[in-house]
């Protein structure tokens, strides 16, 4: 049980305020972005949103991405270069008021241009993976280098820290419990706990990664106090320019990442086999939509048609520099490893999430995509046990190694 002092009081009504504030934030924020794509769908089409395949392309647009990508199969990846390039000359035009604009125009395009020509954050994530582990997208190192390390810093958001995060911690300690990440610890079918898991990533994200990597006396550690060090420089500075659209941004920014850490990085691992929690594959959830563009793959699991997404945690866990398009023809070679009941559903990680967290396992049991003759045999009340079961914790919070660190602000009801 959990004391309920007067301290621990305000720490959860803060932590709640925070929260319900980043949502409603990015609500707004997201709307007001999105009214203008829904005025015509050619918009979406039409708009560097959208990724175009290599054979799509008209023969100048061919031309310019060989000149930077190694190969037609990484054109999506030039496309999102193109993204950054148009959104951070965006980003300069609201910042810096070098035209002239009212302070309501900039928020305005700024609103805009968050939303229409924001690069994919998969697809940041994808290249992070490959520069960390020297493997070439772009044909020049340093498009990598600037996309990974250089673009976030002019924009204020994390230089390298979310990537050395993800990819030095998360993916090599993969949800065990040395993973700062790790939600081994502590029941899932809460949102109590969700809240909690989602303030504790900012907190490891921009605090905690430091000391992890000074723990472990890891080669890491130079790496990420510099990217730390320039964050907090590139803030100040920022500050100290303009002042009221930097708290503007950070509030979009900060509101968008809290989100993220809620419907993505805690549904992603929050369903867990008690039997195996070590595994990739059972301690992974994958969702198949949303579609995207490519609505061509499809797959048949008991005579029942799927689309799927290009979104496939378990594919990316298991081979985390693999180009992102190729995620559903992966999964569609590799379906006999999903075979032990394996967390894949037929709807978006935002549903999954909100099932979980409020506890409707009925719902979550009636989206599950059974793959395997095991896993299709069963009933839909041994379905509903099954989720329940891997939501409960897999040890307790003294067996995590970090948990010597201050619990503050991870503290989570188990
Ligand atoms: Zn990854």
């Amino acid at each position: 049980m959990l004391e309920i002092s007067f301290f621990s009081f305000l720490f959860y009504l803060v932590n709640y305020t925070f929260f319900v504030y980043s949502l409603i934030s990015i609500f707004l924020f997201i709307t007001f972005g999105f009214l203008f794509l829904f005025r015509s769908s050619l918009f979406i089409k039409y708009t560097p949103f959208a990724f175009k395949r290599f054979d799509e392309a008209p023969s100048i647009e061919k031309k310019i991405s060989l000149l930077f990508i190694t190969s037609p199969d990484f054109f999506v990846y030039f496309y999102h270069l193109v993204n950054w390039i148009i959104y951070l000359s965006i980003c300069f035009i609201s910042f810096s008021n070098v035209f002239n604009l009212s302070f309501s125009l900039r928020i305005f395009l700024y609103c805009l241009n968050y939303n229409l020509i924001r690069p994919k954050a998969d697809f940041d994530h994808i290249v992070a993976h490959n520069v960390f582990s020297n493997r070439k997208i772009y044909r020049h190192k340093i498009t990598a280098i600037l996309i990974t390390y250089v673009f976030p810093l002019f924009t204020l958001e994390m230089p390298g820290m979310w990537a050395n995060q993800h990819v030095y911690m998360h993916h090599r300690a993969n949800n065990s419990k040395d993973d700062l990440q790790t939600l081994m610890y502590f029941r899932r079918d809460s949102l109590n706990n969700a809240v909690w898991f989602s303030i504790g990533e900012f907190f490891n994200h921009h605090f905690r990664l430091v000391v992890w990597h000074y723990d472990r006396n890891s080669k890491q550690l130079s790496t990420v106090v510099t990217n730390f060090a320039m964050l907090y420089i590139s803030l100040f500075l920022y500050f100290q320019y303009d002042y009221a659209f930097c708290l503007f941004h950070l509030q979009a920014y900060y509101s968008a990442s809290i989100a993220g850490y809620f419907f993505i990085e805690f549904t992603q691992h929050a369903l867990i086999n008690p039997l195996k929690p070590e595994e990739v594959m059972s301690n992974t959830v994958s969702t198949l939509r949303p579609y995207l563009q490519y609505k061509d793959k499809k797959i048949v699991i008991n005579n029942e048609l799927f689309y799927i997404s290009d979104i496939l945690h378990h594919e990316h866990s298991r081979e985390a520099n693999m180009h992102l398009l190729d995620a559903p023809f992966n999964f569609l070679k590799s379906l006999d490893k999903y075979h032990d009941k394996a967390m894949v559903f037929d709807t978006t990680y935002i549903t999954v999430c909100l099932c979980i967290v409020l506890g409707n396992f009925e719902k979550l049991a009636s989206l599950w995509v059974p793959i395997g003759p095991e896993s299709s045999k069963m009933t839909q009340k041994e379905v509903i046990d099954m989720l329940k079961d891997h939501t409960r914790p897999i040890c307790e919070p003294k067996d995590i190694p970090w948990a010597q660190l201050p619990e503050w602000p991870t503290y989570m009801m188990i």
